[in-house]
């Protein structure tokens, strides 16, 4: 086998001479933003390059049209390592999360590593989910068995700073309708059954339980249906709720029956019928891994990155690489691109496609590169990672 050493100087070396291709990849993808289940150039582009460079691919896996999984196999036996593309942008703001980045840097480890996959022992993987902003590409891609022989799943995230995981939220939602009896407002209010008054009973059995929640709960909900004419009553209405906290089995069962109660309990005030509809497809929290982490941090700064722990008071979000992170040992890192601009901002949009996030793009695809070569080289590293997602979870 050769030595780590060796291997992380080729991989740097290689790095340097994709990079007009990986960084023109990165800014196609960034001018070109394509909102979740739609990333249909992104997937084409990302799949022609890796196939460029020797990957079998496997286009539309687990039943989305724009996944995919690419894969490379090495020298002889040894754990499959999957590193992670994210490609979905969102509406009306671009790549605000930089998920060009994202993607950008899984191929950019592919492009590094395929030379020298002959070399190793294992299997390389880069597999393309689709829609993370609140399509859940990754669930169903796990449902489906996608990620059935991955030993170790990873990616890295663009940030405003650098961390070896993030602090995520689990997260859930619904669709809940009300369905009243109309009747003209001035003439017949008394034959009505206002639908809206269900909705806003809602709202405020969802605030009246905020005082009785755990401080690191999230409630949030929009009107999405609020009726048609101030002079009839609302025979339908509805809203959309997501729910969240730290851990999946406080969202799951404490808050989910609670909240349900809070919408069937508004119906009953009202006279009205509520239909409520659960998302299939709700987000779990990421299950920390040390051993990857760890792996995340010497890489980082060997590329010449502070990393720092993650921040919980500093925000939390929810990711379908949770779900990921549950099922095989996983690896959200974060690298910065910006030192002030947060995702989901137009500041983080321009970050996405500067200087500075080219830089983490190759920065980022050396280190996902590095930690898959340890995984290949270092059965202990591998070993521990499994122990730590063992002990974590309870597989
Ligand atoms: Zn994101």
């Amino acid at each position: 086998m050769p030595h780590l050493d060796d291997v992380l100087a080729r991989i740097d070396a290689r790095l340097e001479r994709e990079r007009g291709e990986l960084l023109d990849l990165s800014h196609r993808i960034h001018a070109h933003p394509e909102v979740r289940f739609e990333e249909v150039q992104a997937a084409a582009w990302l799949t022609e390059s890796l196939e460029a460079h020797g990957f079998a691919v496997e286009r539309g896996v687990g039943g989305l049209p724009t996944a995919f999984r690419a894969r490379l196999e090495g020298r002889g036996s040894g754990p499959t390592v999957a590193v992670l593309c994210e490609y979905d942008a969102l509406p009306g703001l671009g790549h605000a999360c930089g998920h060009n980045v994202i993607a950008t840097m899984g191929a950019g480890a592919g492009f590094a590593l395929a030379p020298l996959m002959s070399e190793l022992d294992g299997t390389l993987l880069v597999i393309g989910t689709p829609a993370e902003e609140g399509g859940g590409g990754k669930v169903t891609m796990l449902e489906a068995g996608v990620f059935d022989g991955v030993d170790a799943a990873i990616m890295i995230h663009p940030y405003k700073s650098s961390h070896p995981s993030m602090g995520t939220l689990a997260a859930t939602r619904w669709d809940v309708s009300f369905r009243g009896v109309p009747a003209h407002a001035a003439m017949a209010p008394h034959l009505g059954r206002n639908a809206l008054d269900a909705v806003r009973l809602a709202f405020a059995g969802i605030d009246a339980m905020r005082q009785q929640v755990r401080e690191d709960v999230r409630m949030h909900a929009i009107v999405t249906d609020g009726g048609a004419a101030a002079n009839i009553i609302p025979g339908t209405a509805a809203m959309n709720v997501i729910a969240r906290a730290m851990d999946g089995t406080y969202l799951f069962e404490d808050l989910v029956p609670r909240l349900e109660d809070v919408f069937r309990g508004a119906a009953l005030m009202t006279g009205t019928e509520v239909q409520v509809v659960p998302s299939a497809l709700p987000y779990l929290e990421i299950v920390s891994n040390p051993p990857l982490e760890e792996a995340f941090t010497r890489h980082a700064t060997r590329r010449g990155r502070t990393v720092t722990p993650y921040d919980m008071n500093d925000g939390t979000g929810s990711t379908d690489m949770g779900n990921v992170s549950q099922v095989v040992p996983g690896l959200h890192g974060m690298l910065d691109i910006d030192d002030a601009a947060l995702p989901h901002t137009e500041a983080f949009e321009v970050a996405a496609g500067s200087p500075r996030g080219d830089a983490t793009v190759i920065d980022g695809a050396a280190v996902l590169a590095g930690i898959a070569t340890e995984l290949f080289l270092d059965t202990e590293l591998m070993a521990q990672a499994k122990r730590a997602f063992q002990e974590a979870t309870g597989r």
